[in-house]
Order: C-alpha cells, then structure tokens, then sequence
C-alpha cells in the first residue's frame, strides 16, 4: 500500500530543472520561486471536480494532461511565460497505474512549457484535483480583459467548436461517425494550450481571454471589463475540422457558444494587423479575423452579408447549468 509521501516521492518529485527559478521544489513546508529580474508574476487556479468538468472513470494520462492545460491556457491569456505550478487534489484511492499515467500526462505536459511541479497536497476523497500555475509577464504587457478599445479588430486562434461537438455526441444529442466522434473528443479531452501566441501577443495585443466557456460569453467578458461593444461576424468564426462538416445552425450555434475550446479570443489594432499575424505564424497557431471592437456596448451578431442575427448563445455556467 502506497502511504501519502511514498505517493508523492515516486510521481509528483522529480529533480529540479531549473534551480534558478525554483530554488527549493517540493519536499518542505513551502516552495521558493525566483521571479526573472524585473517581471510580474501571474497566478491562476482551476479546479477539475470528477463528473462536472470529466467523466468518471476518464482517461488519467489525458485528465493530467487537461488539469494542466487549462491552467496554462489562462497564462496564455494573459501573455505569460510559464514558470511553475503546484496540485493540490483529492483521490479515492492511490492505484499505482493510475498514478503513474496521471503523473505522465500531466509533467510531459509540463516538461514541454518547462514549467516546474513545485508543491501541492494530497489527500483521500472523491476525486478532484487543483492546479496553480505561477507564470512571468513584464509590467505593463499582460493581456488584460480591461484593455480592449474601439475599433480594435476581434481576432481567433485556432479552432472552435468541436470539445461541444464532442459533448452532444456523447450525450446522443448529434449522431457522429465513430471517426469523427474519436476526432472531435480529442479537442475535449486533450486541449492545446496557446503558450507560445499568448507570449507573442504580449505588447502587441490590447485584451484577451481564453475561450473556456464558450466564445459569446468569454467575449462579453472582454466586453463588459473594457466598457466597449462588439460587432461579431458569426460565419467569419473558424469551426473545428469535425464541426466543418455540419449544417450552418450547428455551426453557429457550437462555434459561439461551446465550451472547452481553449483558444484565445483577443483584440488587436487594426494597424498592427501584419505583426498579429507574423507572430501567430512564429506560434505555430492559426488566428482568424472575426470582428471589431465598438464604443457602444453589446455584443451584436452579424451573418456573412453583414445582417443581423438574432441568435441567443448561452455562456456556460455551472450553477445555472442543467
Ligand atoms: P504540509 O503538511 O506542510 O502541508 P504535506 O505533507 O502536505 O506538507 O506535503 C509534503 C510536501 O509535498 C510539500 O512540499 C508539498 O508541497 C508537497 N506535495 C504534496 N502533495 C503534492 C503533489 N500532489 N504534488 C506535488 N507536491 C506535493
Ligand atoms: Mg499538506
């Protein structure tokens, strides 16, 4: 039987990568991180509670790998550099296969934004599982939900819509093609998160946020910190290759209104278009052009001839959710 510190010796310690940043890891009552000279330190938690944002019984490798990755998407967000992170989180049981899978998924992860497992706790219960991630931004560039201005164009990563895609297929709601449900699940199950744009926003974008709850809602969080409007162009917005696939309705209504997309929704001067793309080209990731930024507030939806659509896009919210 493995006792709580065996546990943690033998799948959340490892040595340390980077004693310059991390200067005492985990092992005692708490851990020392070294900022870079001159940074600010952004700090986001998120909780993973089995059965609301996973299925029991999912995957461990892929439910480590996603614990953290929302986490560094909120980073991303921001315009941070990952540095660290601690997981605080309860388990049932501690099965050694489990484990070892669960702690493979999540510090390959890890390992790929070099940012360290400092610290955490662990405890028995239902299973639920805590990360915080510490990450650096220089003063002055994080991107802020406050920072959007008129006339800024609305810009996309990515793509979204197929994690809800998933979701209704799941729960029989669309049918899908063993294919294209496999294909659509591995955007729910194992989101990327946009580190390297995020960084490369920095300074150059105005505000941004990641799309966790669905784009409308995400958005109108933009909107609502920044005291602006928005004019979005639903047809303009970049469906999942799944969700491609399917009828216009499915299309607008998943596209606005999914969840779990882990892209980021930014705003961005329309004069600094060419650099928004070169750094986007630089990151490896797509970014689509799908609106503008507006002095009067709300967010207005428009079709591909620029009508107006009236469609009523819900925002997750897991205390109004069913
Ligand atoms: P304390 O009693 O001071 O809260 P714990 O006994 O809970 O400390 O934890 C011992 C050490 O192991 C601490 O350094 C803590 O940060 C670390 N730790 C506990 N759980 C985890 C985990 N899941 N992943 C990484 N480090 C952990
Ligand atoms: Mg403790």
């Amino acid at each position: 039987m493995l006792s709580e510190f065996d546990l943690i010796a033998r799948y959340f310690t490892r040595p340390p990568r980077d004693a310059g940043a991390v200067p005492l890891g985990v092992g005692d009552d708490c851990a020392l991180l070294a900022p870079p000279p001159g940074m600010q330190i952004a700090i986001s938690s998120d909780m993973l509670v089995e059965g609301r944002h996973f299925f029991p019984g999912a995957d461990p490798s892929q439910l480590g790998h996603k614990s953290l990755a929302v986490n560094l998407s909120d980073l991303a967000a921001m315009g941070a550099r990952p540095l660290a992170f601690t997981l605080a989180f309860a388990l049932p049981s501690a099965r050694p296969d489990w484990l070892e899978a669960f702690s493979a998924g999540m510090l390959a992860l890890a390992d790929a934004h070099g940012c360290a497992l400092i610290g955490g706790d662990t405890t028995k219960g239902p299973l639920n599982i805590c990360i915080t991630v510490f990450g650096a931004v220089a003063p002055g560039l994080a991107l802020r939900r406050d920072a959007a201005q008129p006339g800024d164009d609305i810009w996309i990563s990515g793509t979204l819509g197929d994690a809800r895609l998933a979701l209704a297929g799941y729960r029989g709601e669309v049918t899908l093609s063993d294919d294209a449900l496999a294909n659509a699940a591995s955007r729910m199950h194992s989101p990327t998160p946009r580190v390297a744009l995020g960084q490369a926003l920095a300074g150059l974008a105005h505000a941004a946020i990641d799309v966790s709850d669905g784009l409308a809602g995400d958005l109108g969080h933009i909107l609502a910190r920044s005291r602006v409007g928005a004019l979005l162009e639903v047809d303009a917005l970049p469906a999942g290759p799944v969700l491609a696939g399917h009828d216009l309705a499915l299309r607008r209504n998943f596209t606005l209104a999914g969840g779990d997309d882990y892209e980021l929704c930014f705003t961005a001067p329309p004069a600094r278009r060419e650099e928004v793309l070169q750094a986007a080209r630089d990151a490896g990731t797509v970014v689509t052009r799908a609106g503008t930024i507006t002095p009067e507030p709300g967010l207005r939806l428009l079709d591909a001839n620029g009508r107006s659509l009236d469609l009523q896009p819900a925002s997750f919210d897991h205390f109004t959710a069913p």
